[in-house]
């Protein structure tokens, strides 16, 4: 059987008296690229949150390589350097330049060495092709090269296991194929584990081995990508690929 890298089981989620996640279950293999989707407010953002104890939950375990988490913040702390995030705003630190901010969680977090972490931010920088942004600081550079920076300051902390929430979202559309195309190379090239929200229907064809759907909180299906877009197994869902035309 494949390695489970997580596992979540019964999830229930709610924010004071609002119900918003309900009964979740679904695991994720090592390597497999599964894309959330459905539509807004369905909890996706929420879903992926708690997946990474920035929200807590009320009911439910998740289980992150073997382990069961138990859900203290000082826990989740260390989970957390195992996940890499990647959001819709880019939530760079404005102050520092370009390299400060990703060296920051290697260095002050993982306490890398400062030459080995920055030789590897280099690197990195020359990946996603930014090499002379360096130094940088975030405002000099468009929404594009901000998310692929960011995208470079997770991959810096080496995690076992990424988390994309609508990282294009608010893109010009030209910015969207790059930062696409870098998680997708990450996907086929790294053999990444990740779980995507998006809404760029062609992409998440292109990247998903599974698709799990969501609709007011609940997962109607998880199908394998393929089915999923050639024919989903709920009405709702087909409406939901219909809609995104
Ligand atoms: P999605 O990412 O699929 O658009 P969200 O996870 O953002 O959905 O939201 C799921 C539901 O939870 C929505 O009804 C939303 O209004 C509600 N919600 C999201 N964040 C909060 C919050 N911080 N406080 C209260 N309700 C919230
Ligand atoms: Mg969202």
């Amino acid at each position: 059987m494949a390695d489970k890298i997580l596992q979540v089981a019964h999830l229930e989620k709610y924010y004071q008296k609002r119900h918003v996640l309900y009964d979740i279950n679904f695991s994720v293999d090592k390597g497999e690229v599964v894309t959330l989707l459905g539509p807004s407010g369905s909890g996706k953002s929420t879903l992926i949150r708690c997946l990474n104890g920035l929200e807590p939950y009320q009911n439910g375990t998740i289980t992150f390589e073997e382990e069961t988490v138990t859900p203290t913040e000082k826990n989740w702390q260390q989970i957390r350097q195992k996940i890499g995030m990647v959001f819709q705003s880019y939530d760079l630190f404005p102050n520092l330049t370009v390299i400060d901010n990703i060296l920051l969680g290697p260095t002050k977090v993982q306490k890398q060495s400062k030459d080995a972490a920055r030789a590897e931010a280099v690197k990195l920088l020359k990946r996603v092709g930014l090499e002379d942004y360096a130094d940088s600081y975030p405002r000099m550079l468009s929404g594009g090269q901000k998310q692929r920076i960011a995208i470079v300051r997770a991959l810096a902390l080496h995690p076992d296991f990424m988390l994309f929430d609508e990282v294009t979202a608010s893109l010009d559309p030209e910015m969207v194929r790059g930062v696409l195309n870098i998680i997708k190379d990450l996907a086929n090239t790294d053999n990444m584990t990740m779980i995507v929200v998006t809404h760029e229907m062609n992409f998440a064809q292109e990247i998903a081995d599974r698709v799990l759907f969501l609709e007011n909180g609940k997962i109607l299906e998880q199908t394998p990508s393929k089915q999923f877009f050639e024919k989903p197994q709920t009405d709702r869902a087909q409406e939901f690929l219909d809609s995104m035309d």
